[in-house]
């Protein structure tokens, strides 16, 4: 394990406003001998997700087990940012390097993906406190808004976006995307939701189920907990930036997770959000490296989210808070007597690919994978659980090709890569400063 335990013990859960502003749903533990079509290791969107695929679509009988309950991941944690992503490698970088057929379906897999969302919400009545959609990108550096200005279009300089509710004391400039680009959500209520349409579609749910051991069984897998096992001809892991490396080994150091923080305030008063001129509930990011993602929450506290970190000892964790609250005073002065009244973490999954992954275990029949979304996994996560789902019924090309290049192994030491590579990103970046 990269982490210390800290921010990996299932018995834990983050101190999120989400958690503190929705109830979840507490399945049983898995207890003695159980036997379905498909196991499915994680009860976040991908594992529900595909969950409701095979059950809706297949008829299939399906157990879902999560080592705590269903949202404790970075599922339940997340920025509620529904939108575009799951990969860290750019359109014109796929063409390039996988043609542009692979590029184009990778683009069509993202848009989809903020469709399932969509259809999720509608189809299931998941009341997840959807927001006003689009996206804004912010330039933090004259170089970043000058790299904007040269994209062209609907680009808008500091009064356009004062004059459009997004004042910020920092940014010099911004593009707006438009409802294409998704919509802010409650991510508990979300993932929770999802776990309330499995259970009413049949799904069987365990909580408090840590799987310790995956072991080939004749016909398919036995995946043993602390109080039973679970046999299946196939199985799909979807643990995400959780995963037990060691399950399967194959797995091992093909991922890299990383730690993404976020901040909610006390809900601001209508004086102080005229005073800074931030009124809109539109999901707002950065293009910097080492990000901030930021969103007036529906209830009028503001949500602020920086990706970074390298330990959850207390005193780093606490060391990143403080330096991210400074940040947040320095973009939005007029908020800067807002106290924090929640600030937890979470891990999100790299690849070395660059890309997901969604497809088999080499070597391993029945065994599958769905993970990686590169802390963008929302929208891809949902779509990618349920074109899993079809793979694993056998249709392994349903997922786009992007997603089916097993990522290779890190080559070297990932703390110390990870460590290098923030420094370098810092640099980079250079210092957040407030406009002139
Ligand atoms: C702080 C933070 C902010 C983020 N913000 C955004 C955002 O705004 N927008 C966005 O698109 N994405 C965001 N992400 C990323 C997004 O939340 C994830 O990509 C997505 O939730 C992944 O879903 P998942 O189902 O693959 O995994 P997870 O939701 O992480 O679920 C994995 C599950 O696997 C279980 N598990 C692990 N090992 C075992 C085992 N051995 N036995 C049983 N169960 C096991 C865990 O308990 C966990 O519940 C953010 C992530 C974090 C941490």
């Amino acid at each position: 394990m990269l982490y210390e335990p800290e921010g990996l013990d299932p018995a834990r859960w983050p101190d999120s406003y989400w958690r503190a502003s929705h109830s979840g749903v507490t399945c049983p533990p898995l207890a003695g001998r159980a036997k379905a079509d498909v196991a499915i290791i994680g009860a976040g969107y991908a594992g529900l997700n595909a969950a409701l695929e095979l059950v809706e679509q297949h008829g299939a009988r399906v157990i879902v087990v999560d080592a705590a309950q269903p949202g404790w991941g970075a599922s339940g944690r997340n920025g509620g940012f529904c939108c575009k992503g799951g990969a860290r490698i750019e359109g014109p970088a796929i063409g390039r390097r996988l043609g542009a057929g692979v590029a184009e379906e990778w683009a069509a897999f993202q848009r989809a993906a903020i469709e399932r969302v969509r259809d999720n919400l509608d189809r299931y009545a998941i009341d997840a406190q959807a927001t006003e959609p689009g996206e804004l990108r912010l330039a933090s550096t004259p170089r970043e808004w000058r790299a904007m200005q040269r994209e062209g279009g609907a680009v808008m300089d500091p009064r356009a976006l004062r004059e459009a509710g997004f004042d910020t004391a920092v940014y010099h400039g911004g593009i707006l995307g438009g409802p294409e680009e998704g919509f802010g959500l409650h991510p508990y209520a979300y993932v929770t939701g999802l776990a309330g349409a499995a259970l009413d579609a049949g799904v069987t749910i365990h909580g408090d189920s840590p799987v310790t051991r995956l072991d080939p069984a004749p016909g398919g897998w036995v995946l043993r907990t602390a109080g039973g096992e679970l046999h299946a001809p196939r199985v799909l892991i979807a643990t995400n930036g959780y995963s037990d490396e060691r399950l399967p080994r194959w797995l091992s150091r093909r991922i890299l997770p990383a730690i993404s923080n976020i901040m909610v305030t006390r809900p601001l008063t209508g004086d102080e959000i005229q005073a800074q001129g931030w009124t809109r509930q539109v999901m707002a990011y950065d293009e910097r490296l080492m990000l901030h993602y930021f969103r007036l929450l529906p209830d009028n506290r503001f949500l602020f989210g920086a990706r970074g970190g390298l330990s959850f000892r207390p005193a780093s964790v606490a060391a990143f808070a403080r330096r991210s609250r400074a940040e947040f005073d320095m973009i939005f002065p007029a908020f800067r007597n807002a106290e924090t009244e929640y600030e937890w973490n979470g891990l999100v999954c790299l690849t070395a690919s660059l890309a997901p992954y969604i497809g088999p275990v080499p070597g391993a029949a029945g065994l599958w994978l769905a993970l990686g979304w590169h802390g963008n996994g929302v929208a891809a996560a949902s779509e990618g659980g349920r074109v899993a789902a079809r793979a694993v019924m056998g249709a392994p090309d349903a997922p786009p090709a992007l997603t089916r290049r097993p990522p290779p192994r890190f080559a070297l030491p990932r703390k110390p890569a990870l460590a290098a590579g923030m420094a370098l990103a810092g640099l980079v970046d250079g210092r957040l400063r407030p406009r002139p």
